[in-house]
């Protein structure tokens, strides 16, 4: 007989929080989880599900065009935006039922209100209900940032909104150049919408490899999108149906929308943390050990809200090990280290491992293998499209240290190198597997010279 209402509370129904609740249910644990929105959390109602149909729908534009290469006559058509998200919103129901049920099977109860910590082992509901919990775990994810400062910030949308659109504008400014931002941009431009991207820095996805951006920012404008570097919207004006935009240098432009892409905070903040003593970072980040585990022993933490690796496979490893760890009596560490992660950019990017960059501040000998060419498709569609590929290879052990890709399918191939990159496997290694041709994939096992400046 446990001295608590449940054996483990959970405040947030997301990728991280849901995985715990049906792990832990399914090894015995009493389990409640709490949800103040949609069960599912950002990943599935409003994040990369809904995004990656968002992609698919505007690839269409270019397949129309390509199709002509190939014989096809072109037919008028035509794309209706409210079908689109009309049939997308179908599939986040089902998917959200889903998660719903996956609960119900592993016996864990759900609760629609949000929840805040009151003690180490109690919370308490919107409703003013207190429940105690033997452990707590917080995986509430985290929430689009948009600049506190920036006069006019209200006219902005953010990725949450862009979902759920009433129309497209014909022209969107989209500011930031991380994930959300590229994505966006591909799509609403491959839907026909004039698009603006404007980022702070150099180059667009800080972080990733530089001929990566490089060759991803080249082929987005090629697309149409268009990008300014350098320079920081400081305001927003309404004008008439749309917003004006104000860059650094005082330049003005109209936009129908603007969507801020600025970031994500973690949900750390107003849940209770300071009433057990648990300090988050500045920027609302609930600190934890490599267990998950907070300061206050009964009281973890897992995904965004932790803001260690913020993606939806590492918050679900991280509540699998989370549940692994306390229910099942195997303690388990989550290796942040080599984690294999696609933009769904257009033309998308895939990647695992160092960048050449960070390849380069570790070790002492690097050596490079990268191609650029026009994929097969190409020859008769006729675009000018072309796809990179990239090995940064350790040039003591021989082992591949990272695989760059830009083109189509870059997400899937970077999925399976990572399994090859996680074995360890040596550039030789690479060498001796046989090539399927004709396929994108096969340059990267056949090349053979090594890059010079
Ligand atoms: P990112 O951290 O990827 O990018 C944020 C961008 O906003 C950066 O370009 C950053 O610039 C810029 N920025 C931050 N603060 C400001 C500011 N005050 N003014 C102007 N620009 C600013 O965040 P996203 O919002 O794109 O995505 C959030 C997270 O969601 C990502 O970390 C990613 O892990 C995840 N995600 C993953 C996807 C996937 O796996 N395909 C898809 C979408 C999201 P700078 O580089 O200069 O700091």
């Amino acid at each position: 007989m446990t001295a608590f209402d449940y054996d483990l509370f959970i405040i947030g129904a997301g990728s991280g929080g849901v995985r715990a609740a049906r792990v832990a249910g399914k090894l015995g644990a009493k389990v409640a989880i709490a949800e103040e929105y949609r069960v599912g959390g950002t990943c599935v109602i409003r994040g990369c599900t809904p995004k990656k149909l968002l992609v698919y729908a505007s690839r269409f534009a270019e397949e129309f065009e390509d199709a002509v290469g190939f014989g096809w006559t072109s037919a008028k058509v035509s794309f209706d935006w409210s079908t689109l998200i009309e049939n997308k919103d179908k599939e986040i129901d089902r998917l959200n039922k889903a998660y719903i049920k996956g609960l119900d099977n592993a016996g864990a109860e759900l609760i629609l209100e949000r929840a805040t910590i009151v003690d180490a082992n109690t919370v308490q509901l919107a409703s003013g209900r207190k429940i105690t919990a033997k452990y707590i775990l917080v995986a509430t994810g985290a929430t689009p940032f948009v600049p506190q400062h920036l006069p006019g910030r209200e006219l902005a949308i953010t990725s949450n909104e862009a979902f759920h659109l009433e129309r497209l504008p014909r022209r969107m400014v989209i500011v930031g150049g991380g994930y959300i931002a590229v994505e966006f941009a591909g799509i609403f431009n491959g839907l026909g919408v004039e698009t603006v991207l404007i980022y702070r820095g150099e180059q667009i996805l800080r972080g990733f490899d530089d001929d990566l951006r490089n060759h991803l920012a080249a082929e987005m404008e090629k697309k149409g999108v268009e990008i300014r570097t350098k320079t920081d919207v400081v305001r927003l004006d309404r004008s008439g149906d749309g917003v004006r935009v104000t860059l650094e240098d005082g330049t003005a432009f109209g936009a129908g929308q603007v969507m801020f892409a600025t970031g994500r905070i973690p949900n750390g903040m107003e849940i209770g943390l300071e009433n057990v003593g648990i300090i988050h970072t500045p920027h609302g980040a609930v600190p934890v050990n490599e267990y998950s585990q907070t300061e206050v022993p009964s009281i973890y933490a897992v995904g965004d809200v932790t803001n260690r690796v913020n993606l939806t496979p590492v918050a679900i490893r991280e509540g699998q090990a989370f549940a692994d760890t306390v229910f099942g009596g195997k303690p388990t560490m989550v290796n942040h280290g080599l984690i294999p992660t696609a933009v769904f950019s257009q033309p998308e990017i895939g990647t695992v491992g160092l960048t050449e960059e960070k390849a380069r501040a570790i070790h002492k000998s690097i050596d490079i293998y990268k191609t650029t060419f026009r994929p097969m498709k190409h020859t008769l569609s006729g675009r000018d499209e072309r796809m990179l590929m990239k090995l940064v290879v350790d040039g003591e052990t021989d082992r591949v240290l990272g695989c760059h890709i830009a083109g189509e399918g870059a997400g899937e191939m970077a999925q399976l190198l990572g399994i090859a990159l996680t074995c360890g496997a040596t550039k030789a290694q690479f060498d001796a597997t046989l090539a399927i041709h004709p396929t994108a994939a096969e340059e990267l096992v056949t090349l053979r010279k090594k890059w010079t400046a």
